[in-house]
Order: C-alpha cells, then structure tokens, then sequence
C-alpha cells in the first residue's frame, strides 16, 4: 500500500515512510492511497471471526506486501490482546467498552499496533530508534505501554510537572526498560517545544534516530478501525448502526470512516465535542475556525485544532454537506455531561466516564431528531476509574479501582526532573 499526503494528492510514499516519519515534508498528514474492500463474506460471517482474527485481516489488506504475512498476524493479535464488550443498555443502546487494555483508555490499541510495526520497519537498522512524546497524560502512558519491552526502540516521555493526575504519573513514571519519563517544570506546551526543538537539532543527528508516536500517525490510526467491525459482530450485524463517538483530535472517528470505506455498514456518526467544538461548528456553519482550548471535566478532548479534521476533509472532498450525511456533531457543557453521568447511574447503574457520557449525550441528541433512529453504538474510550476525582464527585459513590491502577500504587515514581530551557533537554540527550 502506498500512502499520499492530504497536501498532495499526485504524491506517494511507502509505508515505511509513512510510518517512520509520521508527518510528510510538506505538513499534510499521510492517507492511505485506496480503502482495501474487505469481500462481502467476510461481513456476512463475520461471527466466525475472533477480534483477534479481524484484527489480523483487516491489517493485511494494508500492510501485505511490504511486511510479511505472519509479521502482520503477530502484530495485529498481540496489538488487541484485550476484549472490547458491547454492553447492551436498552434495546436501541448499548457501550462499546475500548477500555480493558493495559492503560485502560481506546489508545492502547493503536498505540500497541503502532509500536510493533514501528519496531518491525526499524529491525535492521543499525542505530536504536528514540521516540520523544510530549503528553498531557494519557496519551504518553498508552505510548509508553505500547513500546515497552520493544526491541530497538527507546521512549522518551516529557510531561508537565504538577500538572497530570498522580494516577497518570504513576503510569508514566514507574515502567522501566526502555522507557524514561522527564518531569519537566513547564507546562504542556513547553514540553511540546522541547520535542520540537530537537528535532529540528542538527547536532543531535549524529547521536540519535529521534522519531514520534503522536496521534496523527497512520498506524495508530489503522488498527482503530478494528473495533467497529467487532462492534458490528457483537451487535449481531444490525444494518442500521449509528457510532456515537467523544471526539477530540478526531482520530477515532476518522479511523470509524476508513471502517465505512472498506465496506462495513454503518448508517450514520455522531461526533460529541465538549465545548471544545470547532467540527461541529465547521457542520453548523460551514467555516471551520480552529480556537484556543478550553478546560474541560472530559479533558482528553479539550483540542480547539483538531488534527485530523484535514483527513475528514479529504475523506469528503472538502464538501460541508457530503461530511453532514455521513456525521452529525452536538456540543455539551460539563453541567450536560455530570447530568448524563447521573442519570445513566441512577436509571442504568452504569458509570460511564465523563467522556462516554458526551458521547451518551450526542446519541440522545441524535436519536431525538432522527424518525429512522437506528441502534446506537456509545464509544466510551476510558475506564471510570482514569478519572476517579470527577466521576466519585458527580456520582457520590467511592470507585473500586481495576487491577492495573491498585498496582501502580505501590510502585515507586522514578523520573528526572528538568526544567524547560531547551539546553537542559539537550545536554540531556547528549550524556544519555
Ligand atoms: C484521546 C481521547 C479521546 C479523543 O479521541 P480522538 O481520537 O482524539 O478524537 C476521547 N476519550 C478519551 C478517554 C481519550 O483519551
């Protein structure tokens, strides 16, 4: 498969471009040159199919060719090791749980897949490849993990000091192998300006094959798609799915598109924004105007640029109205998104997150104004318990914590602690 970029379409790069650079030269983000149609078949029986198994034929369709077949087997099964139940709530509703992977949020999947193809790609190269994230906390702990252990591959966290939960530093900070994570005394974007800067380093070039793992990449993106299908199993192949999905940077719901665009049935998408909502203002009004994040109780998706609204735009030929039949957007208050929480507590005894509650949210909303109505599918991306402060608050309930959060709490925090001028980091990355 070869891979173009959203700035060019006359381009073409391999997937190993694609994947090891992570962003093309000229700033566009790589898209995949055809969507593979998965044969009708394999829709109609897909009950015979394993997670596992769609996992591993939906990754061939992208990746054969240019990695070997049971390479591309062993990443597709070892990246969604984990189930994802479909949680029925009433007749028209049910939760789609992304939740059960070793950091208890959806990212785990692509950052699983992402990590052993990065790792397969890098195998011959004589250097180590060294991944630099910034993060505001969930997503350098599903990148962490997904790279742990990895041969040939070191991580490189940044996170601001003070400023993620103790339950994500514990994540972050207490792996291991090959994975450091730097306090830095900074905020977010200072961190990001680190990582920036030294990549653009000449002088750390001959010390280091530095790369990223940040969300825009293809294969975090790929594997995504994996889930709907399996969503679409366990809802007994309902022709007249609707995805509710709480969207911030927009993979996720992108990753649900190339699903549609491989043949799996899907009636229609609802994008849920917190106030945080430049795409559903692009649907209401047709100009899309990126705005300063605001913070939010649903906080992974407190993005005012969303990354991926420029592959929505080429996946809908930069057409507002092609995008409205395929993707309805609502926007939520935190007030909506405690109420929801409540209620689906209250009338359901489920505790969703606060943003499988915007997402609870964006279906009620649709599911109100659509006659067809349809079966909706809640992706809810993240375990309660990631956010205890908001959920014991909203809900007046003590939460029992999963497994892999009691762990952590013993282990100890181990990071350095820098501060944020540039030469710092550098010198560094020199002595390491
Ligand atoms: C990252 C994240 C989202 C937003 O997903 P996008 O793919 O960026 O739209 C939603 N919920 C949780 C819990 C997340 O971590």
């Amino acid at each position: 498969m070869k891979f173009y970029s959203t700035n060019n379409k006359a381009s073409s790069y391999t997937l190993e471009q694609a994947i090891l650079k992570s962003l093309p030269d000229d700033n566009g983000l790589f898209m995949p040159e055809y969507f593979p149609q998965m044969p009708p078949e394999f829709y109609k029986n897909i009950s015979s199919y394993s997670f596992q198994d769609i996992a591993s034929e939906i990754s061939r369709k992208f990746l054969a060719g240019d990695i070997p077949d049971d390479v591309i087997d062993s990443i597709a099964r070892e990246a969604v090791n984990f189930p994802v139940p479909l949680v029925s709530i009433d007749e028209n509703t049910s939760i789609l749980e992304l939740f059960h992977g070793p950091t208890l949020a959806f990212k785990d999947v692509g950052a699983r897949f992402m990590a052993r193809t990065m790792a397969w790609l890098n195998r011959d190269k004589k250097d180590k490849l060294t991944i630099l994230v910034a993060t505001s906390g969930d997503t350098g702990s599903a990148v962490a993990n997904g790279f742990l252990n990895v041969d040939g591959i070191d991580v490189i966290i940044l996170y601001p000091s003070g400023m993620v939960s103790a339950l994500q530093e514990k994540q972050l900070t207490t792996l291991g192998g090959n994975i450091t994570a730097l306090e830095i005394h900074g905020s977010f974007d200072d961190c990001q300006h680190l990582v920036k800067t030294a990549f653009l380093d000449e002088s750390l070039r001959s010390k280091y094959r530095l790369s990223s793992a940040n969300s825009i990449n293809i294969a975090r993106l790929l594997p995504q798609s994996f889930y709907y299908v399996e969503a679409f199993k366990q809802a007994n192949m309902r022709p007249d799915i609707v995805f509710s999905v709480p969207s911030g940077n927009f993979g996720n719901l992108t990753a649900g598109i190339f699903a549609h665009r491989m043949g799996l049935p899907i009636k229609h998408f609802v994008a849920a924004n917190n106030a945080n909502d430049s795409v559903f203002r692009y649907l209401e009004s047709g100009s899309f105007q990126a705005s300063e994040t605001i913070p939010t109780i649903s906080n992974a998706m407190d993005v005012g640029n969303p990354s991926n609204f420029v592959r929505m735009l080429d996946l809908f030929h930069h057409s507002k109205e092609e995008m409205a039949g395929m993707i309805s957007a609502f926007s939520f208050s935190d007030d909506q998104t405690r109420k929801m929480m409540r209620k689906i507590f209250l009338d359901k005894s489920y505790i969703l997150d606060p943003h499988g509650a915007v997402a609870f949210l964006g279906w009620q909303e649709f599911s109100k104004a659509d006659i067809f109505n349809g079966y909706g599918v809640i992706l809810e991306t993240a375990h309660p318990a990631k956010f205890i402060d908001v959920v014991e608050e909203t809900l007046k309930i003590e939460l029992d914590l999963p497994e892999a959060l009691m762990l952590l709490k013993d282990k100890e925090i181990k990071s350095v602690k820098l501060s944020k001028e540039y030469s710092v980091f550098h010198q560094f990355l020199k002595d390491r």
